[in-house]
C-alpha cells in the first residue's frame, strides 16, 4: 500500500484531482509543482492513513514508517541537509490538509527539526544567530501548543515580560541573545507544565507532530466546523511534511497571503498582505499590522506602510505572474500563501478563495466574460443560499450615523445588535432570538460557534485576512476587523473609544462594506438588483426549465416577489386576509351564526373585502397565474382564547357571552391539524367557499374588463383526501363561475385543482386527477401527515433525532426525498397517467430549498413556489438542477 506521495524537486507524484487522497493542500502543492512553480519539496501522508488510524485504535499502517523514512531521505538529498544533523540540519513544517479547506481548524507546526544542538548549528551555518533562535523559539511555542497541549499564554507571558525588561516594542527588536534567554524560559515552562523536558529527538518531534495533526481531526473545533459545513467525519485529513523556507532571515525576506482577485468585491485586482522578516502565521495572527501587496491596495486603505510592489518589485512581479498562471490554470479566484527567502519566492499553498456573495457573482460573471468558463459554469459556481446576503437591506445612506470607530471592511453587509464579548454569550443570546454583534480583540477557531450565532463580528485587531475576516466572509456575516481605536475589556465587559463607553447589551451597528462602527441601530434600505446579479440571474433563467412562483397574499409580498422575478403566485392563503381588524368581526359573526342564513349575512359583509384583495393581486401579477387556496384553517383559530377577549367579541358581535364561550368550547379540537379544516369546512359550510369563489371570479371579471389583460386564476381546494370531496366542491366553484359570467357578461378561464397534502390523496392521485386540473404539493402538511409528526410539537425531539442520525435534516426545511418524495413521485405518475397535461407544482417551505428544488426538477414538476425573498434563490437552484 502506498501511504506517502512526494512533491517538488522533480519527483511529484500527486495532482490537483487527487484531493480525496492527498487533501486539498497536498493535491494543490503537487499541482503547483507540476506547473513548474517554486514549491519547497515535501511529501503528503494520505487521508487513507487518517482513516486507518481511527479504524485501528489510533495506530498507523505497518508500512508507513519505512515510507516516511524514504521520503525524508529524498528531502535530505534535495536540500543537501540532514534531519537532526547539528552541523547542517534539515527543517520541515508539518501541515494538516483536509479534502475541503477548513481554515484555521487544524494545526500546523513550523521549524520542526530544531533542538539545542541543531539550533546552534543553524546559527553557525546561516551566519545569522538571531534568525536561528527566532525560529527555535517559534518551534518550541508551536510544538508545545499543538502537540503537547501547553497553553499559549505561558509563552506570551514570558515573551511580554522579557520585552518589558528589555524595553523592546516589537518581536523584531529582540536580538539573538534575547531569544536565547526566552528559549531557556520557554523550555523551563514546558518542563514545569509537563513534568518532562521539551523533546530534543527530531524523530520524536516528527511523529509527535504527525500524530497531533491526525488527532486534531477529532478535536471539538474541527467537529463543529464539519457539522456547520456538512463535511463527513470519515473523509479524514492528510498530513504534509515540507522543507522549510524562511521569511524571517532578514529584510530581504517576507511572508504573505493573497487573493488573485478582491474577495470582498470580486474586482480583478491582486489583493493581499505581507510582512517583512516574518514567518508563517504572523500575518494572519494580527501580531504586527500587515502591509499591502500593491500600491493600489495601500492607497485604497490609506496605509503609510510601503507596499511589496515598492519594496521588492522583482519578487512582486514574479508573484504577479504566478497569480495569472494559477487563475488560468484553475479557472477560478485563488487564495495563495507564499514566502520570500532572501529575495527568492516560494509558493506554499493555493486553493479556491472564499469570497462574499457579491464577489462570487462578479468573479463568475467576469470569468465567463473573459472566456475562462462558460455561462453554465458561472451559474453552477454560485451557491444559491448565498444570494440571501444580497437580497437583504443595507444601511440607508441618508440615515444619521453616529460613527464611533473605523476598522477594515472585512465582510460586507450591515448588522445591528446587542454587544457581546464572548462566543458563548453570543450563542446564548442568539438562541433567545436576540440579534448580537460579537466584539473581540481578535477571534480564533474556538469562537466559530459564536461567530455563527452573531449577526456581525467586530474585532479591534487583525487585517483583511485575519481569522475573523476569513471566517465571516465564508459564513456571510458582516465583519469589521482591526478597529484599533476601540479598546475591548473582557473583564468589565465593556469597550470604549474616546470617552464613549459601550457595555454588554448596548446596541451597535457595523457596516462591513465600509468598516464603520456606529452607536445604536441605523435604518436600512432595500438593495439594488442590477449589474452582475441581473446578468447572472438572466443566464440562470435561460438555463432552467421549471417556473418559479411565489407564496404571497399581501400586495407588498406580491410586488417584492415580482421584483425578484416571480412568474406567478403558487399559493395565496386566503385566511391571512381574514385577520385584518376590519374583517375579523365579520368572520367571527359568521362563525357564531346559528343558521345558514346568519352565516350568509356575515359572509356577505366579507365578500367585498375579499374581492378587493383579489383585484389587487391580479392587478399586480398582471396576467401571470395566481393560485388561490380556499379557506384552510379550523374556525376556532379565528376565535379568542381568554375570557376578556371573549367578552369583547360578544360585545362587538352583539352576541351573548355565554354563547361565545359555548361556541369556543364546541369548536375545540384535540388535533386541529387533523381536524375540521380544509375542504372539510367547504363540505360542511359550502357557503364559505361559495363566497370566496364569487369574490375571486368577480375580481377576475373586473380586472380583465378594466385592464384588458387575461387573468388566470387557479382555485385550489385544500386537504382533499377523496375524489368525492373534490367533485362536490368543484361543482360549487363551477356553479359560481357560471353565475358570475352571466351576471357580468365577462367570460374568463379558470382552473380548479387541489393541494396534495395527505398520503391518501397522493395514493389516489389517479382518481383525483379526473377532477383536478392541477396539483400543488403542500409539502408542509404532507410531511406532517406522512411522518405522523406535528410540526409544532416536533421541537421536543427533532434535534435529538438529528443528533442520533435518525434524520439527517429537519424534514420541514429539506424535503424527505425518500419518503415524502416517494409519495410525490407516485402522485405525479398517477396524476399524469389520468391527465397528461396536469399542472404540477410545489408550494411548501421546500419550494425555496435548493436540495428540494433539485428533487422537483428530477420528478419533473412544472413550477416551484416559495416566499418572495427566496425567489432568486429558487431561480438559481432551478437552473443548477436543470444543468
Ligand atoms: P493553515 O491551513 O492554517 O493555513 P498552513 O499549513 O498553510 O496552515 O500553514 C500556515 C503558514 O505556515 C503558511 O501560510 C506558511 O506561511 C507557513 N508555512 C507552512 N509550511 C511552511 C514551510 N515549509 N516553509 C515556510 N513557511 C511555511
Ligand atoms: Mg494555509
Ligand atoms: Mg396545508
Amino acid at each position: 500500500n502506498k501511504w506517502v506521495y512526494s512533491f517538488g524537486a522533480d519527483a511529484t507524484e500527486g495532482r490537483a484531482d487527487m484531493k480525496n487522497l492527498l487533501g486539498g493542500k497536498g493535491a494543490n502543492l503537487a499541482e503547483m509543482a507540476n506547473l513548474g512553480l517554486p514549491v519547497p519539496p515535501g511529501f503528503t501522508i494520505t487521508t487513507g492513513v487518517c482513516t486507518y488510524f481511527y479504524a485501528n485504535g489510533r495506530n498507523y499502517p505497518p508500512e508507513l514508517k519505512a515510507q516516511v523514512e524514504a521520503a525524508v531521505k529524498r528531502l535530505e538529498q534535495a536540500m543537501d541537509a540532514t534531519f537532526g544533523d547539528p552541523a547542517n540540519p534539515l527543517l520541515v513544517s508539518v501541515r494538516s490538509g483536509a479534502r475541503a479547506s477548513m481554515p484555521g481548524m487544524m494545526d500546523t507546526v513550523l521549524n520542526l527539526g530544531l533542538n539545542d544542538a541543531t539550533a546552534a548549528g543553524l546559527a553557525k551555518r546561516s551566519g545569522d544567530a538571531r534568525f536561528a533562535y527566532d525560529s527555535y523559539r517559534r518551534f518550541i511555542q508551536m510544538y508545545s501548543n499543538v502537540v503537547l497541549d501547553v497553553d499559549h499564554h505561558h509563552f506570551e507571558e514570558i515573551l511580554d515580560n522579557h520585552k518589558r525588561d528589555k524595553n523592546h516594542n516589537l518581536d523584531t527588536d529582540l536580538s539573538a541573545a534575547d531569544w536565547q534567554a526566552v528559549i531557556e524560559d520557554y523550555k523551563k515552562a514546558v518542563e514545569h507544565e509537563l513534568g518532562r523536558p521539551f523533546p530534543q529527538d527530531v524523530q520524536e518531534q516528527l511523529w509527535g507532530a504527525v500524530g497531533a495533526v491526525f488527532g486534531s481531526w477529532m478535536n471539538a473545533r474541527a467537529i463543529t466546523y464539519r457539522k456547520l459545513h456538512d463535511i463527513p467525519a470519515d473523509w479524514g485529513t492528510a498530513v504534509n511534511v515540507q522543507c522549510m523556507v524562511f521569511g524571517n532571515m532578514g529584510n530581504d525576506c517576507a511572508t504573505g497571503v493573497a487573493f488573485t482577485r478582491n474577495p470582498s468585491t470580486g474586482e480583478n485586482a491582486f489583493y493581499g498582505e505581507y510582512l517583512v522578516n516574518a514567518q508563517g502565521e504572523d500575518v494572519v495572527a494580527g501580531i504586527r499590522t500587515p502591509q499591502h501587496l500593491t500600491i493600489a491596495g495601500k492607497q485604497a486603505n490609506k496605509s503609510d506602510l510601503p507596499a511589496m510592489e515598492e519594496v521588492m518589485p522583482e519578487v512582486f512581479n514574479q508573484l504577479n505572474e504566478v497569480r495569472l498562471t494559477l487563475e488560468k490554470h484553475y479557472r477560478d479566484m485563488q487564495d495563495i500563501e507564499f514566502t520570500v527567502q532572501q529575495n527568492k519566492l516560494f509558493m506554499l499553498q493555493t486553493r479556491n478563495g472564499k469570497r462574499t456573495a457579491p464577489a462570487a457573482l462578479k468573479i463568475a460573471v467576469d470569468l465567463a466574460d473573459e472566456g475562462l468558463i462558460d455561462k453554465a459554469e458561472a451559474v453552477r459556481r454560485i451557491d444559491p443560499a448565498s444570494l440571501d446576503q444580497l437580497l437583504h437591506p443595507t444601511l440607508d445612506p441618508k440615515a444619521e450615523r453616529k460613527v464611533i470607530a473605523k476598522g477594515l471592511p472585512a465582510s460586507p453587509g450591515a448588522a445591528s445588535g446587542k454587544v457581546v464579548f464572548t462566543a458563548d454569550e453570543a450563542e446564548t443570546l442568539a438562541g433567545q432570538g436576540e440579534a448580537v454583534i460579537l466584539c473581540r480583540v481578535e477571534t480564533s477557531p474556538e469562537d466559530i460557534h459564536g461567530m455563527h450565532a452573531a449577526r456581525g463580528i467586530l474585532t479591534t485587531r487583525g487585517g483583511m485576512t485575519s481569522h475573523a475576516a476569513v471566517v465571516a466572509r465564508g459564513m456571510g456575516r458582516a465583519c469589521v476587523s482591526g478597529a484599533g481605536d476601540l479598546r475591548v475589556d473582557y473583564k468589565t465587559k465593556t469597550m470604549s473609544v474616546r470617552g464613549i463607553a459601550i457595555k454588554e447589551g448596548d446596541i451597535v451597528t457595523i457596516d462591513g462594506s465600509t468598516g464603520e462602527v456606529m452607536l445604536g441601530e441605523v435604518p436600512t434600505i432595500q438593495p439594488e438588483l442590477s449589474g452582475d446579479f441581473a446578468t447572472l440571474m438572466g443566464w440562470a433563467d435561460s438555463l432552467r426549465r421549471m417556473k418559479i412562483r411565489t407564496n404571497a397574499e399581501t400586495p407588498l409580498d406580491a410586488r417584492t416577489a415580482r421584483k425578484f422575478g416571480a412568474e406567478g403566485i403558487g399559493l395565496s392563503r386566503t385566511e391571512h386576509m381574514f385577520f385584518d381588524p376590519d374583517r375579523i368581526l365579520a368572520v367571527r359573526e359568521m362563525i357564531l351564526a346559528e343558521s345558514e342564513a346568519g352565516r350568509r349575512a356575515a359572509l356577505a359583509k366579507l365578500e367585498p373585502f375579499q374581492k378587493k384583495d383579489f383585484v389587487e393581486l391580479f392587478t399586480i401579477m398582471s396576467g401571470l397565474p395566481v393560485t388561490i387556496r380556499l379557506l384552510d384553517p379550523p374556525l376556532h383559530e379565528f376565535l379568542p382564547n381568554t375570557e376578556a377577549e371573549m367578552a369583547e367579541v360578544a360585545k362587538a358581535t352583539g352576541t351573548d357571552q355565554l354563547k361565545v364561550n359555548h361556541r369556543v368550547v364546541q369548536l375545540h379540537e384535540a388535533n386541529p391539524m387533523l381536524g375540521h379544516r380544509g375542504c372539510r369546512l367547504g363540505i360542511t359550510y359550502p357557503e364559505i367557499y361559495e363566497m370566496q369563489a364569487r369574490a375571486i371570479f368577480s375580481a377576475v371579471a373586473e380586472v380583465s374588463k378594466t385592464t384588458g389583460e387575461t387573468v388566470m386564476p387557479e382555485v385550489m381546494i385544500p386537504l382533499i383526501g377523496t375524489k368525492k370531496e373534490l367533485d362536490i366542491l368543484k361543482a360549487v366553484v363551477d356553479r359560481v363561475a357560471k353565475e358570475v359570467i352571466e351576471q357580468t357578461g365577462v367570460s374568463f378561464d379558470y382552473m380548479v385543482g387541489t393541494m396534495i397534502e395527505l398520503p391518501r390523496a397522493a395514493l389516489k392521485a389517479g382518481e383525483i386527477a379526473e377532477t383536478a386540473e392541477f396539483f400543488s404539493y403542500g409539502t408542509n402538511d404532507l410531511t406532517q401527515t406522512t411522518f405522523g409528526l406535528s410540526r409544532d410539537d416536533a421541537g421536543a425531539f427533532l434535534p435529538e433525532y438529528q443528533r442520533q442520525g435518525i434524520l439527517e435534516h429537519d424534514p420541514f426545511q429539506t424535503l424527505d426525498q425518500d419518503g415524502v418524495g416517494e409519495l410525490i413521485a407516485i402522485a405525479t405518475e398517477r396524476g399524469r397517467k389520468t391527465r397528461p397535461n396536469i399542472k404540477l407544482g410545489i408550494c411548501g417551505e421546500h419550494g425555496g430549498d435548493p436540495a428540494s428544488i433539485s428533487f422537483c426538477e428530477k420528478v419533473g414538476l412544472d413550477y416551484v413556489s416559495c416566499s418572495p425573498y427566496r425567489v432568486p434563490i429558487a431561480r438559481l437552484a432551478a437552473a443548477q438542477a436543470a444543468l
